[in-house]
């Protein structure tokens, strides 16, 4: 088992009321995975993946990713753990403009301790892989945003992460692009990269190979029978919606806009 998130909640304490963001979350990924999640704005989708990847820590509950519990972790541990095993995919890209695409690719290796040369020579090849290999020298600012994805793929990567968490990622993107970026998902998951990422779309979604959906800080599996609480052995913990209540929480407010929130109308989904 990949990952194993048992009885996970989130609150967060804005002034000086708790507002729960995730709420009893259960979930088990087996290496190899490709998962959607899907919910609307608010519901806890970025926490979430600030939680699966190692930015966050749960406020009760047990996280435990490739055998280790995330919780027991100390920050240098964390950030290790983040560079060996974790790529991430952001809707808004977040590549450095001022560098070009072969450096914004090859930073991680920095991170990682990779020499000069085979940093470079890495990143030359992830960018090929991705269909890059006549822009490396061009900054995000002369890609579009299909082109900047992609750079921003090869750089999540490069390291050869077992798992990549992708937080919307077409969402800025047209159909055209978007499409390019699914046959990409497809391969890494092919080769064996587990994938976990958000999105609005169905039509994105149904590219996973299993889709949850997240409301109000809990996570279902749709699929009648299919979803089969995670957390056994875990004791009921009463319900928190009835703690807090969610009516003070203003919907749009998005905590990490380096995840860039998606806006409200792309959301017609959720009403299908
Ligand atoms: P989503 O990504 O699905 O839009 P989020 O995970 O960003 O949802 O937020 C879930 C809930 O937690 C929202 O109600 C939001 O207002 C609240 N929230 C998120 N981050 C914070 C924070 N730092 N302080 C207070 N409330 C927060
Ligand atoms: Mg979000």
């Amino acid at each position: 088992m990949l990952i194993e998130l048992s009885g996970v909640c989130k609150d967060y304490i804005a002034g000086t009321i708790p507002v729960p963001a995730l709420k009893d979350v259960c979930l088990r990924v087996e290496e190899g995975e490709y998962l959607a999640i899907m919910g609307p704005s608010g519901s806890g989708k970025s926490t979430l993946m600030n939680i699966l990847g190692c930015l966050d820590s749960p406020s009760a509950g047990t996280y435990s990713l490739d055998g280790r519990d995330v919780g027991r972790l100390d920050d240098n541990a964390l950030a290790a753990l983040r560079n060996e095993k974790l790529g991430f995919i952001f809707q808004s890209f977040n590549l450095l403009s001022e560098y070009d695409a072969l450096d914004n690719v090859a930073l991680p290796l920095l991170f990682a301790g990779v020499r000069r040369e085979k940093r470079r020579a890495r990143a030359r090849e992830a960018l090929t892989r991705m269909g890059m290999e006549d822009r490396i020298h061009f900054r995000p600012g002369q890609l579009s945003g299909g082109q900047q994805q992609r750079v921003a793929v090869a750089r999540a990567i490069i390291h050869r992460p077992r798992l990549l968490l992708a937080d919307e990622p077409t969402g800025a993107l047209d159909t055209a692009s978007g499409d390019q970026l699914m046959e990409i998902f497809d391969e890494l998951h092919a080769d064996g990269v587990t994938i976990i990422m958000i999105t609005h779309e169905l039509a994105v979604a149904r590219r996973a190979s299993r889709i949850l959906h997240i409301l109000d800080g809990r996570l279902t599996e749709p699929a009648a029978g299919a979803w089969e609480p995670a957390g056994r052995g875990v004791p009921d913990a009463p319900p928190r919606d009835t703690v807090g209540g969610d009516a003070h929480i203003a919907p749009q407010y998005d905590p990490a806009p380096q995840y860039g929130g998606a806006p409200q109308g792309e959301e017609v989904w959720y009403e299908d």
